[in-house]
């Protein structure tokens, strides 16, 4: 089976969250498993900057309303499992520093980014003779390519399929009607059962209108989105198509991310000998000021700094922990403005025991999941959610909120305990779930040791998801050809 991953990140060469890991992993996955698969992504500035990359000698032009724009494809030299990793160049488009927006704000042309992208990825499908089984595309960055695959390039894709994975409904590409001549297709989509969204083109919409299945990253996610609450005002559309809708639970990439071997960490364990966190726990108190007291509750975050993630309560229970000095704390993020100057604010405040570093830093990430007792995740809502996954694997308890992937992954009662949940959105029912687990640290050392002990024994691989996956391909592509060939 012929896969093709669409996406706009993937590690290990473009990533701003949770979408770059599950792209590269399970692209690796799959061909581990036995699939032919490739990744497609646009050839940003650091791509460029960072990877070696040969380009193929085939170029393509599209038309954008009245301007022609030409783009190149590219191919990574080295990949792990020789997964091939296609980039589509327009320096215009993609060298930038960032891969959405700047400290200003989402780029105003990321209409036409992404439209480049889409169609990028359809002239490069049919320009290398590509011929996949399936396009899996993520999110609305993509959603395009299942609308093209329908109308523009239907001639090119024989039996190919569409899989459209929404990784999180709250971003959708929204842009103006006035876009609609750069599509490239008619008016006649620009409607209810199309694009069409509140008078403006919605590209989330596309990829959930016109692709042959649909997926959410946990079955809890895609449960929650088909409510008013959770549906981002897409639920209705999302409803009529519930029966092509399933949730695979997102896995991680388990070589990467294991404590036993992350060459990032000032030690190495694992279930079996756990010292070596006890190091990474006095090496972290070190590199963020703090006393290094080995009893005292360390608490980590890492995070986009934005209202989804619940950072407010966050600031709101930071407070309240630090105020006693109760605890030591150590916040890594970047994203909104406003939340990241209500973090160094507050870091002014208690220094000594809150350390905040704004920015996104891949090794402080692995030493902060590994020398940390605890890590918060208070989502307002969570798609599924990697930070709970990788802290379990290093033996870090989760305290998160009990919403999607969340609540799919974390478990706070009975024997197979690992980590704290709290159900309403409040700071007082945030503080109560941290409050839990500060008590059991801090008095219950063995009941402790068992929650530890039950996250990292826990399988979060990538393998049973892909089988997941394929089976769902196979599905999607048997109906398909039933339709073309009945
Ligand atoms: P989302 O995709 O919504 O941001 P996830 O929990 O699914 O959230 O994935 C977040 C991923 O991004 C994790 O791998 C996490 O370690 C990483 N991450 C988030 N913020 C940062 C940061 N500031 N620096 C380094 N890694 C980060």
């Amino acid at each position: 089976m012929k896969i093709l991953l669409a996406a706009s990140e993937s590690v290990p060469y473009a990533k701003t969250g949770g979408l770059a890991d599950v792209v590269g992993a399970l692209g690796v996955e799959l061909l581990k498993q036995g699939a032919d698969a490739s990744v497609i992504l646009p050839l940003y500035r650091t791509v460029r900057q960072k990877f070696k990359l040969k380009p193929l000698s085939v170029r393509f032009s599209i038309r954008l309303g009245p301007i022609i724009e030409t783009g190149r494809i590219w191919q990574a030299v080295k990949t792990e499992e020789n997964l091939p990793v296609y980039f589509i160049e327009n320096d215009r488009f993609f060298d930038r520093d960032g891969l959405y927006g700047n400290y200003a704000g989402d780029y105003l042309d990321n209409a036409s980014r992404f439209i480049f992208f889409s169609r990028g990825v359809l002239e490069t499908v049919r320009r290398l003779k590509l011929s996949p089984d399936v396009i899996h595309c993520n999110d609305w960055q993509t959603g395009l390519v299942p609308l093209y695959m329908k109308t523009l390039y239907q001639r090119y894709m024989g039996d190919t399929a569409s899989v459209f994975t929404i990784h999180n409904l709250g971003y959708q590409g929204r842009f103006w009607h006035l876009d609609m001549p750069l599509l490239g297709v008619g008016w006649e989509h620009f409607n209810m059962e199309g694009i069409e969204f509140y008078g403006k083109i919605n590209l989330m919409k596309s990829g959930i209108v016109y692709s042959d299945r649909l997926t959410t990253v946990s079955p809890g996610y895609s449960r929650e989105i088909l409510t008013e609450k959770h549906g981002f005002e897409l639920h209705g559309i999302l409803r009529k198509r519930r029966a092509d809708l399933s949730g695979i639970l997102n896995g991680i990439d388990t070589a990467y991310w294991n404590p036993a071997t992350d060459s990032c960490l000032p030690a190495n364990y694992s279930i079996d000998n756990m010292a070596g966190k006890q190091t990474c726990k006095a090496a972290l108190q070190r590199e963020c000021g703090f006393r290094p007291l080995k009893k005292k509750p360390l608490i980590g975050l890492v995070t986009r700094l934005s209202e989804q993630k619940g950072t407010d309560l966050v600031v709101a229970v930071a407070e309240k922990l630090l105020k006693k000095h109760e605890v030591q704390m150590v916040v890594l993020g970047s994203g909104d403005e406003s939340i990241e100057q209500e973090m160094l604010k507050l870091m002014n405040r208690y220094k000594g025991t809150l350390y905040v570093k704004i920015g996104f830093d891949e090794d402080f990430a692995h030493r902060i999941y590994s020398g940390s007792d605890m890590f918060l995740m208070p989502s307002r809502y969570e798609p599924c959610g990697l930070g709970q996954m990788i802290a379990m694997r290093y033996g870090t308890v989760p305290v998160a909120r009990k919403t999607g992937g969340l609540a799919d992954t974390v478990i706070e009662n009975g024997s197979r305990q690992n980590g704290y949940l709290f159900t309403g959105f409040t700071a007082r029912s945030f503080f109560a779930a941290v409050d839990r687990a500060l008590k059991i640290f801090l008095r219950r050392p063995a009941y402790w040791k068992m929650v530890v002990r039950n996250g990292m024994s826990i399988d979060f691989s990538w393998s049973g998801r892909v089988q997941q996956y394929l089976k769902l391909y196979e599905k999607t592509l048997s109906e398909i050809r039933l339709i073309n060939d009945p």
